[in-house]
């Protein structure tokens, strides 16, 4: 055993091996240097059981292989192939190409964020947006913010962060997910919840009601994005609360919460209300996300009446929720592809997306069939399969798109081989994330841009059955 401990490399010996000297180039000096130390400590305990002594060369392989696996990617790109365009798990909209060149631009080097360029003077970060934000909206003026929570946050602590009252619908205290409750966002902000009416039902008279109170500042229209109330139900039109709120001399401020600019109607799904419509509506302000319908990066805006904004943008926590240069530029680039609807279905990949038909990716499933076929083997039997897509992020809740996908089904029926699938799947170098249901292991292929690229990524299957 001692011939074993003197046969123990030190750790110049193992840092001058050939997979040493790898290392060192590759991970630096003080990460190698201190991994192959735990190994040889390791190695040390190993030799005390009775182990086999490794040379320097052996232990410096394996301090490369440690280093590499901890130096992958831990946010890494994944196929969606769960059938949710809008997948807030899985980062939400993918962005156009033009917002990602903006965004490499303005990674790369400096640009003009705070500085005018026409007088070299100071300039504002929300001036690259505002002309733009109004054009697309009818809005007077407009601001954003890191994302819509923000948004809702800032906008309620602005106009009634002293114990305001913001009166809002039973039916619309909503929880978006996650810790965005409304009453308790409410609470944080500083405002005082006025609740009125019911769940399913609440009448002009209870906006009175809540109106009729002491010290109200407010009324709050909140979307109920993600879920919906059916039957025997009633809510007050925007335009009338925004005559209430104009007889009140208070403020009514819309959480559109996704917020689109476009008639989706155009593209085969169901409309929902624009910015455009909740701003003519007659909110005073009006809030939505930049990365759900829209299509954009993270990000939250709030448009709508000139001096609510300017008192928004006194606030200081207008400063703690700020978009960086990164988010502004993908933000202006993304905008600027709808002043061209013809063409936007083409270029903003969630449109494009949510817009393919079944048959198109019918014609995918197809083409793809084999390949995934044989990178399973006989144990699942692999069939082109008609499937629901959802928008997902709480847009049109109940809305599903008709959609084709490949389906992979344990020929013995077993949970155990459909749960295998799926961590295999998640295992691929480009993890490939599908649904289960029914028995089966479904990847809606409504979101597969990448064919060959997936195709080539799923062989890695049979090697991990093989
Ligand atoms: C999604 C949503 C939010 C939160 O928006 P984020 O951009 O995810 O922060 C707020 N309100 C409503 C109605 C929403 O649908």
């Amino acid at each position: 055993m001692n011939a074993s401990f003197r046969a123990i490399p030190s750790v110049d010996a193992v840092l001058r091996s050939s997979a040493g000297v790898l290392a060192v180039e590759r991970f630096g000096r003080v990460e190698a240097t201190s991994r192959i130390r735990d190994l040889l400590d390791a190695e040390r305990d190993a030799i005390a059981k009775g182990a086999a002594p490794r040379n320097a060369e052996g232990i410096a392989a394996m301090a490369f292989a440690v280093l590499e696996a901890a130096s992958a990617r831990s946010l890494r790109p994944v196929f969606n192939l769960t059938g949710t365009v809008l997948h807030t798990n899985l980062g939400r909209a993918v962005l156009a190409e033009a917002a990602i060149e903006a965004t490499v631009d303005a990674m790369r080097g400096a640009v003009a964020l705070e500085y005018d360029l026409a007088t070299g003077g100071r300039g504002e970060r929300d001036d690259h947006m505002r002309a733009l934000i109004c054009e697309l909206t009818g809005a007077e003026d407009a601001t954003l913010v890191n994302n819509n929570a923000a948004a809702v946050l800032l906008v309620l602590n602005t106009l009634a962060g002293h114990g305001g009252g913001a009166v809002v619908s039973r039916g619309e205290l909503i929880e978006i997910g996650g810790a965005f409750r409304m009453p308790d966002i409410m609470a944080r902000a500083g405002a005082r919840l006025i609740e009125i009416g019911t769940t399913n039902r609440t009448h002009e008279k209870d906006y009175k009601a809540g109106l009729a109170q002491e010290g109200v500042s407010l009324i709050l229209k909140v979307h109920t994005s993600n879920y919906r109330i059916e039957g025997f139900t009633k809510e007050v039109d925007a335009t009338v609360l925004a005559r209430l709120a104009g007889e009140a001399g208070v403020p009514l401020v819309n959480d559109l919460g996704s917020g689109t600019l476009i008639d989706l109607a155009l593209w085969g799904l169901r409309r929902e209300p624009t910015v455009r419509e909740a701003v003519a509506e007659g909110a005073d302000l009006v809030t939505f996300s930049g990365d759900k319908l829209l299509g954009g990066p993270q990000a939250g805006f709030i448009v709508g009446r000139k001096d609510l904004i300017a008192a928004i943008n006194r606030n200081p926590m207008k400063r703690a929720l700020r978009v960086d240069k990164l988010r502004l530029a993908a933000l202006e680039a993304t905008l600027k592809l709808y002043r061209d609807p013809d063409r936007l279905a083409e270029r903003l990949p969630t449109l494009r997306l949510l817009a393919r038909s079944r048959d198109d990716i019918a014609t995918l499933a197809k083409a793809i069939l084999p390949r995934a076929a044989a990178a399973v083997g006989a144990t699942y039997d692999v069939v082109a399969t008609d499937c629901a897509s959802q928008i997902g992020s709480g847009a049109l809740p109940l809305d599903t798109l008709p959609s084709a996908g490949i389906s992979f089904r344990p020929v013995d029926g077993s949970g155990g081989a459909l749960e295998w699938l799926a961590t295999a799947l998640r295992g691929l170098p480009i993890p490939v994330i599908g649904r289960i249901t029914e028995g089966a292991l479904v990847l809606d292929l409504r979101c597969l841009e990448e064919a060959d690229r997936f195709a080539d990524n799923l062989d890695g299957l049979a090697h991990g059955l093989a």
